[in-house]
Parts: C-alpha cells; sequence; structure tokens
C-alpha cells in the first residue's frame, strides 16, 4: 500500500490566504534548516512548505487501483502537484465544506466516481453522510454514491475498508481503516474527532501501521476557545480543543493509544505557533509511505 499526503491541513489551510502570521511565513519561505529536514522527510521544499486541505490518496499496489479519502477544495491543485494519477474510488468522511467540496472536480474527469460514505441518518441534519453527498451532487452524473454500514467491512479499489464512527459534534464523522488483503498493511485515519471516542472505535483503528490523527492546535489555544479544554490528561493537559477536534498532545496520546507503529497528526492549523507547528511528527503535503 502506497499512502500520499495530499492535504494535511485544516479548513483553511497552511499558508492561510492574506495571514502573515509567522507559521505562514515560515511556509512560504522555510528556511535552510527547515527545507534539510523536508528533504529529508522526501518533501521538495522548493516552493514553501504547504498544508493544504485534508485528503488522502491511496495505492493498492497489488492491484494497481487507487483510493481517493476525502475530497479536498484543493483537489485540483493537488493533483498536479504530487505525482498520482485520478482514484478508481473515493470515500468521504463528513460533510464538513473541507472534505467535500472536491467532488466538483468529478465534472468532465471522471466517467464515473464510486464514492462510499455512511448510512447512519445524523439526528442533526436528518440525512446520512451518504445522503448529504448525494443531495449536494444530484447534478453530477459522473458521482455515484455507495453508502456502507458503520463497522461493517467493505472492499473497494481492493482493499479492506471499515468505516468507523468517532466524535466530531454536531455532525457525525467517520475514522477509517484500511486493510491491504495481501500483505496485511494497515493505515489507520482518525477522522476530524475529539479525543475520545467509543471504545469499539479505537479497537477498530488499532494497530496500523501508519495512523494519521487529527491534531488541529497546540495545547494552549484551548484558553480561546469559548468551551476551552476537554479529556485533560494527569497533568491537566487539554487533549481535545473545544469539543471537536484535539490538539497535538490530544493526537500524540490517541496515536498510542492505538499502539500505532508509525503516526503523522494531520489537520494542522496555522494557529500552532511556527516553533512547533513543523515538528517531524506533524505532517505537511508530498509525504509518502509504503506500508
Ligand atoms: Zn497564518
Ligand atoms: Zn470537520
Ligand atoms: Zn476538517
Amino acid at each position: 500500500m502506497e499512502v500520499t499526503l495530499l492535504g494535511t491541513g485544516d479548513t483553511t489551510g497552511t499558508p492561510t490566504v492574506d495571514c502573515d502570521c509567522e507559521t505562514c511565513e515560515r511556509a512560504h519561505d522555510p528556511g535552510p534548516e527547515l527545507r534539510e529536514r523536508l528533504r529529508e522527510r522526501g518533501v521538495d521544499p522548493s516552493e514553501g512548505v504547504e498544508r493544504s486541505r485534508f485528503s488522502v490518496y491511496v495505492r493498492n499496489e497489488e492491484t494497481g487501483e487507487s483510493l481517493l479519502v476525502d475530497a479536498s477544495p484543493d483537489f485540483r491543485h493537488q493533483f498536479l502537484t504530487q505525482d498520482v494519477g485520478l482514484p478508481d474510488a473515493a470515500i468521504v468522511t463528513h460533510v464538513h465544506f473541507d472534505h467535500l467540496d472536491g467532488l466538483g472536480n468529478a465534472y468532465r474527469l471522471f466517467d464515473d466516481l464510486p464514492v462510499y460514505a455512511a448510512d447512519e441518518t445524523d439526528p442533526v441534519t436528518g440525512e446520512s453522510v451518504a445522503e448529504g453527498i448525494r443531495s449536494r451532487y444530484d447534478y453530477l452524473d459522473t458521482v455515484s454514491v455507495h453508502p456502507q454500514t458503520p463497522h461493517e467491512p467493505f472492499t473497494v479499489a481492493g482493499l479492506e475498508v471499515t468505516l468507523v464512527p468517532v466524535e466530531h459534534p454536531p455532525l457525525l464523522c467517520y475514522g477509517l481503516r484500511i486493510e491491504e488483503p495481501e500483505s496485511g498493511a494497515v493505515l489507520s485515519i482518525s477522522g476530524d474527532t475529539c479525543y475520545e471516542i467509543p471504545d469499539r472505535s479505537k479497537a477498530a483503528l488499532s494497530g496500523a501501521d501508519l495512523a494519521l490523527v487529527e491534531g488541529i492546535v497546540h495545547e494552549e489555544a484551548c484558553e480561546f476557545h469559548p468551551k476551552g479544554g476537554a479529556h485533560h490528561d494527569e497533568d491537566g493537559v487539554p487533549r481535545t480543543f473545544g469539543t471537536k477536534h484535539m490538539t497535538l498532545p490530544g493526537a500524540r496520546d490517541f496515536a498510542d493509544d492505538i499502539d500505532a507503529e508509525s503516526y503523522r497528526i494531520v489537520h494542522t492549523a496555522h494557529y500552532v505557533p511556527a516553533d512547533r507547528a513543523f515538528a517531524d511528527d506533524i505532517a505537511v503535503d508530498g509525504e509518502c509511505f509504503s506500508l
């Protein structure tokens, strides 16, 4: 299984439009030390470093098929920048803009793009993620929606995929377990979520070769959230920012809880101070992994 991180940022991305904060400035111009570390991570730093809106490309080397996890609004830029072909299918974790709105790119690029999503009715919206996609993209014949039941594995692009319920209030959202049956390689993706999720979900995400765990901000940022932080560790450090995302320490604990062989933090915002924003365990666009 080949995993390419197409988009590793939050909903505004880094750099953020019209922002001159130190983190965005560093993204535009990483400087010699960060450039060198990016090269060691296999990322070309010549145009700066980027965290565009979230998306992951998974290639099944056994069958040559590929799968897109989430349809980023940065779809076009990501596919022009990273060395990958168009996917055979897509999965959408939830209906927030930064994970869904790239589906409009299916127009004239695909004959058919099967999109897999959960079939549970969201009490807030009155529709499932699958129904939400169908209603928003009913004008695009190239998008076909395939509803799936969470916790029940299904096969797509020759990969065994399980939708795993996580906590991203007020919307229903899902993490993913993706297993390549020949090699047994496993990729786990937390999805957008707070730190505490049902035990069954943590078990389903456990034991991955690579885990992509969301961590949106540093822990001190909770002081500025109207709801503060939650799910504190024994030293009082908040692992959840507000109610629906993890802090960086929360993401690191989450990766540890699910016994991931390796991990990267994804969905990270430009609010993280520049001296911490480019730590080696926080993903940047273009990182590739062979599982
Ligand atoms: Zn900024
Ligand atoms: Zn979200
Ligand atoms: Zn998001």
